[in-house]
């Protein structure tokens, strides 16, 4: 997991990464963005066991994710999750995609480890305030190294205590399921299916974006357009604007002339068949594209609608 407290564009910038049990304080240089991050994975790929299955949070696990995809990094297949309360931050698709909680293996891992360590370190800011870089490296690094073997120290009992509350809310919270299950007659496997058909909303609303768009709609557009702004000079009255339109109306002119070139055909009137078929398709399309739109906002509003009560819920759960 990563972190960095103030600007990434400072050169004065440190950056932590840490697991369960240690932390490794970095000093970097340069603003690199995103590739920090990867910086800080590829470390740890480095010295992780082959064997070892690594479960990666990150504040933008989604936006990550997107960077290694686009550089076709095969830290892709690296299982990636959003911390618990940052992912309320951030869009449904990235919650349902993201999100420990929805994701296999996190268990009630909140991912929220940075922020206790940054908790730590807070008591230390009015102390280096006032001191050089270097001074503020050193105390820094002194303050980690001690958290660091305190945590190491306190690890067995930690993780014993660990166990025997995660056996314990196992069987409060199954025990709490059986008994909304019988009270509202559903079962484990109706609230399976709703939770793959949450899935599935998203999936719809982000699968319902463009297609191919033929190229008779694109002319009857740009028709259109083209129309819209002579009617805008026609009535325009203002020197700089009346040019700006004239500069709009010529090089939409010249782009119908190339496709009329392209095709074959003669400028299109209103009353041409092929332009009054291809508007009305088009017109159902803008139709089907706003219903969408609009279906898939009232269903992020929905989801969006019951994080409160999962904030509540969250809270009520043990931190790491
Ligand atoms: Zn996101």
């Amino acid at each position: 997991m990563t972190s960095a407290e103030n600007s990434i564009f400072n050169p004065d910038t440190i950056q932590i990464h840490q697991c369960r049990i240690n932390v490794l304080p970095l000093k970097f240089d340069e603003a690199l963005g995103l590739a920090y991050a990867a910086f800080t994975i590829d470390c740890i790929l480095e010295k992780a066991q082959p064997s070892v299955k690594l479960h990666v949070i990150y504040d933008i696990a989604c936006t990550l994710t997107a960077h290694f995809k686009k550089k076709k990094d095969k830290k892709l297949e690296l299982d990636m999750a959003l911390p618990v309360f940052h992912a309320y931050g951030h869009k449904m698709a990235c919650q349902v995609a993201y999100s420990t909680r929805w994701r296999c293996g996190y268990g009630l891992t909140d991912g929220e480890v940075m922020e206790r360590l940054w908790s730590y370190l807070r008591r230390f800011s009015s102390i280096t305030k006032e001191m050089t870089p270097a001074h503020r490296e050193d105390l820094l690094t002194d303050a980690l190294l001690h958290y660091s073997r305190r945590k190491r120290a306190d690890i067995g009992s930690s993780l014993v205590l660990l166990m025997d509350r995660a056996v314990r809310v196992k069987e409060d919270s199954s025990k709490a399921l059986e008994e909304i299950c019988s009270d509202c007659a559903v079962s484990l496997k109706d609230i399976k299916d709703w939770r793959e058909a949450e899935k599935c909303q998203v999936d719809v609303s982000k699968s319902s974006t463009k297609g191919q768009v033929p190229w008779e709609e694109k002319y009857v557009q740009k028709l259109l357009h083209y129309e819209q702004r002579k009617e805008q000079l026609a009535l325009c009255d203002d020197d700089t604007r009346a040019g700006m339109l004239a500069g709009q109306c010529q090089e939409l002119d010249q782009d119908l002339k190339t496709l009329e070139q392209r095709h074959g055909i003669q400028r299109w009137c209103n009353d041409n068949p092929a332009f009054i078929t291809h508007l009305a398709v088009m017109k159902g399309k803008q139709q089907v594209a706003l219903i969408q739109k609009l279906w898939s906002h009232a269903v992020e509003y929905t989801f969006f609608w019951t994080c409160p009560k999962s904030i509540q819920r969250d809270s009520l759960w043990p931190p790491d």
